[in-house]
């Protein structure tokens, strides 16, 4: 970040925040899923899918890498863009840590591309990739932290009190 970005904590919907760009933990796919990636769809409609799937066909054909980020419309969603990334499946036996820095890094870098000011981001590999919160939430922050960007506010949405708390504790 810069001196002059902020980080803001919201408990609450991704999907019904009101940014630039609403930043979606994806599956390699991009074909959309269960968590952040349904709920987005389901409120976002059918134009997103629509240039996910012309993503897949032009860009994709093997799937969005773990770790990279790639935009589409935003559809219905009070955002102008959606930026897919695809984080890594929590596994106790590899440090895949650096995988989901890159998420945060790559998805502010697009951010950066399109000239996305306000960037809301779920806890990101915490749900169905079974990421232990508290360590998420320590690696999203210290990346946020640590990535040059012009995007001013990174508003951290989290769904649940345990989630809010682990992000609460890295940004006090
Ligand atoms: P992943 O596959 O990367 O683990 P999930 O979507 O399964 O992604 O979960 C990521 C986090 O997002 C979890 O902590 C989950 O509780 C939370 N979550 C699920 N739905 C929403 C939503 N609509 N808004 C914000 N966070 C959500």
């Amino acid at each position: 970040m810069t001196a002059d970005t902020r980080i803001t904590l919201v408990r609450g919907d991704i999907t019904r925040q009101s940014v630039d760009a609403v930043v979606n933990a994806a599956n390699s796919s991009l074909l959309g899923g269960g968590g952040v990636d349904g709920a987005i769809h389901r409120r976002g409609g059918p134009e997103i899918l629509a240039a996910c799937r012309a993503l897949r066909a032009s860009h994709y054909g093997r799937g969005l890498p773990t770790g990279q980020a790639v935009a589409t419309t935003a559809g219905r969603l009070d955002a102008r863009w959606v930026i897919h990334t695809v984080g890594p499946v929590f596994d106790p036996h590899e440090d895949r840590s650096g995988l989901l820095a890159s998420c945060h890094r790559e998805s502010l870098r697009v951010a950066d591309e399109l000239g996305a000011r306000t960037v809301a981001f779920p806890a990101i590999s915490t749900g169905v990739y079974r990421w232990p919160v508290e360590d998420a939430a320590r690696i999203a922050v210290e990346t946020v932290r640590a990535t040059a960007t012009q995007v001013e506010e990174v508003r951290f949405v989290l769904f649940d009190d345990r989630a809010h708390e682990a992000f609460a504790a890295r940004v006090r």
